[in-house]
């Protein structure tokens, strides 16, 4: 069998001086279970063993071993040297990758890493470069001029051999590749080292137990939260809002830079959430400190907020899941107590009002866009089922009901009808103009399905 290896490597390695990993590397899809360094010190141990034999023959002379040598092949020096007592070492940089690969180059960027890293806790990290592209493309043009079809990518080897170092030099981290905690990224074109810190993902409910109190914080209207007169110079339409009780203690905890709050759809500024509360999802950019600890920060957004805002914090999550609070589960059911103001008083004979609620169960309900919000949103009409519609008190002007409906429904309108928007309303089928005085949101369900 004639070797298609050997001279491969013969005619690659007579014009180019590389180190091991750099020769391994063009054979790194061969083999498993190997490093490229330990595939290319193979490689090298053998073709100096056959220089060896052919330099005793007298056939090979300094020329043909010379470009063997390289910083991490030490065998191929002691082999001249045994040869050649008198030659005077002069061992060039790798060919191809300009000494990026080798190990003591790559323990020191290792080590900065790691100092840079300090400050941030973490248990998972990923390893990324950023190449001079002369490095890249000059790899290419080996391998297409000398038919070297086996090989992976150096920066492929760069990442993961940085990481094997970083890796024991951090013991309480693991590489992982789908969602690291941090992300070192060693620009090799001018020297630097960057870390960003993937967002810390906190999933909660929260309840909020006063009315008058947005979910979000609201910039002044005129100002755009520069700060002037209209808004008292504090640049809000709202002075707190559960946006603000929530992430701040989470934000400050972990040192980020910035966050987000998101939640699974939102009640009015006027009505409360109440029962298990309302699902959301915190994200902190850039966060340092990750092992937060919960039941303090739901201690310190109560304190914060008198009591007006209170979290269960269920633990960390992902992406995928604002995702999912966001738009799918914004639909789930929901459950609602009103207090309903009637334009008239209602007769002594209230037994109509069963029928009413009967009527308004198990019903599809078509509303426009209201009024109120007319002017943020577009004209459209919403549909959106009432699966319970229950009279739980009487009083000659008012009536408080008891709603389940799909995540969505706009309940003020439910009641008032809207104008005609909202069809059917309790309004139209009491025969009465009615209006929400107060409205709870009593449970936010974990389906669309109520039950
Ligand atoms: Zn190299
Ligand atoms: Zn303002």
């Amino acid at each position: 069998m004639e070797s298609q290896l050997f001279t491969t490597i013969l005619s690659f390695l007579g014009k180019k001086h590389v180190c091991n990993s750099c020769l391994g590397r063009q054979f790194g899809n061969l083999l498993t279970g190997l490093s490229n360094a330990d595939r290319g010190s193979a490689l090298k141990i053998f073709l100096t063993m056959e220089w060896e034999i052919q330099h005793r023959q007298a056939k090979a002379g300094l020329t043909e071993i010379s470009s063997l040598i390289s910083k991490d092949f030490t065998v191929g020096e002691l082999s001249v040297q045994r040869y050649f007592p008198d030659i005077e070492s002069n061992i060039l940089p790798c060919q191809i990758c300009q000494d990026f690969l080798s190990i003591p180059f790559l323990e020191s960027l290792a080590k900065e890493a790691r100092d840079l890293a300090s400050e941030y806790e973490f248990s998972t990290f990923l390893v990324g470069s950023i190449f001079p592209p002369n490095v890249i493309d000059n790899e290419d043009i080996i391998r297409s001029s000398f038919n070297l079809e086996y090989g992976e990518s150096i920066k492929s080897d760069f990442n993961r051999e940085l990481g094997k170092i970083l890796s024991k030099l951090l013991p309480e981290a693991t590489v992982e590749f789908k969602a690291p905690d941090l992300v070192f990224t060693f620009n090799l074109i001018h020297n630097e080292i960057d870390i960003k810190s993937n967002p810390l993902f906190i999933l909660g409910r929260y309840k909020k137990l006063e009315r008058g109190i947005p979910q979000s914080k609201w910039f002044c209207r005129k100002c755009r939260g520069v700060g002037c007169n209209h808004c008292n110079f504090t640049g809000k339409m709202y002075q707190e809002s559960v946006e603000e009780y929530t992430t701040t203690p989470f934000f400050e905890a972990a040192k980020g830079i910035s966050s987000k709050f998101h939640g699974s759809g939102r009640e009015d500024i006027d009505a409360r959430m109440l029962g298990t509360g309302r699902p959301f999802v915190i994200e902190i950019s850039e966060p340092k400190i990750r092992n937060l600890n919960f039941s303090q920060i739901a201690k310190q957004i109560s304190e914060n907020s008198k009591a007006k805002v209170e979290v269960t914090i269920d633990g960390l999550t992902n992406r995928t899941k604002v995702r999912e609070i966001k738009t799918r589960s914004s639909r789930n059911a929901k459950a609602y107590r009103a207090v309903i103001s009637l334009d008239k008083s209602l007769p002594d004979d209230l037994s109509f009002l069963e029928t009413v609620a009967n009527e308004l169960t198990d019903i599809l309900i078509q509303q426009r866009t209201p009024l109120r919000v007319a002017h943020r949103r577009a004209d459209k009409i919403r549909i959106r089922k009432v699966s319970s519609f229950k009279v739980e008190e009487v009083t000659k002007n008012e009536i408080t009901v008891y709603i389940i409906c799909e995540g969505g429904l706009y309940v003020k309108e439910l009641i008032s009808g809207d104008q005609g928007r909202t069809q059917p309303s309790f309004s139209e089928k009491l025969g009465i103009p009615a209006l929400v005085r107060e409205l709870d949101v009593i449970e936010v369900f974990k389906s669309t399905d109520p039950i």
